[in-house]
């Protein structure tokens, strides 16, 4: 699916007529559940890093509707509001707090005029 894409995996992930696409915050939040770095050109993820950014997204919805407190919109694109999932983010909206995972401060870029979050430690580019 991904093969030959030049573009920033986060693009690819928001582009609803590519893939499902995911909300902004639930992009940055697969992304690092993969541990991919989103400017990671989309044709170089393997099959091994696809499969897991495809849990990964799983997992981040799951975990959304789970905490109940997410809107709908987000899921299809928008960045809706953050509601209760918000406690829960690993890197959205975190940029200078430490990761939870590494401690590492995490980091804010803008990519296609979205806000992207990411640890430079657990999601490094190859
Ligand atoms: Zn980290």
């Amino acid at each position: 699916m991904t093969r030959g894409l030049r573009a920033p995996i986060k693009h690819v992930l928001m582009d609803s007529h590519r893939v499902v696409g995911v909300g902004n915050i639930y992009a940055s939040e697969s992304l690092f559940r993969a541990r991919i770095h989103p400017l990671e050109p989309a044709g170089r993820l393997g099959p091994r890093r696809c499969a897991r950014l495809v849990a990964a997204v799983r997992e981040t919805l799951a975990a959304a509707i789970e905490a109940g407190g997410s809107t709908l919109r987000d899921f299809v694109g928008g960045d809706g509001q953050p509601g209760y999932f918000q406690q829960q983010y690993f890197v959205y909206g975190r940029d200078g707090q430490a990761c939870r995972l590494c401690a590492t401060p995490v980091q804010r870029i803008v990519s296609a005029q979205r806000a992207t979050f990411f640890c430079p430690r657990c999601q490094r580019r190859t």
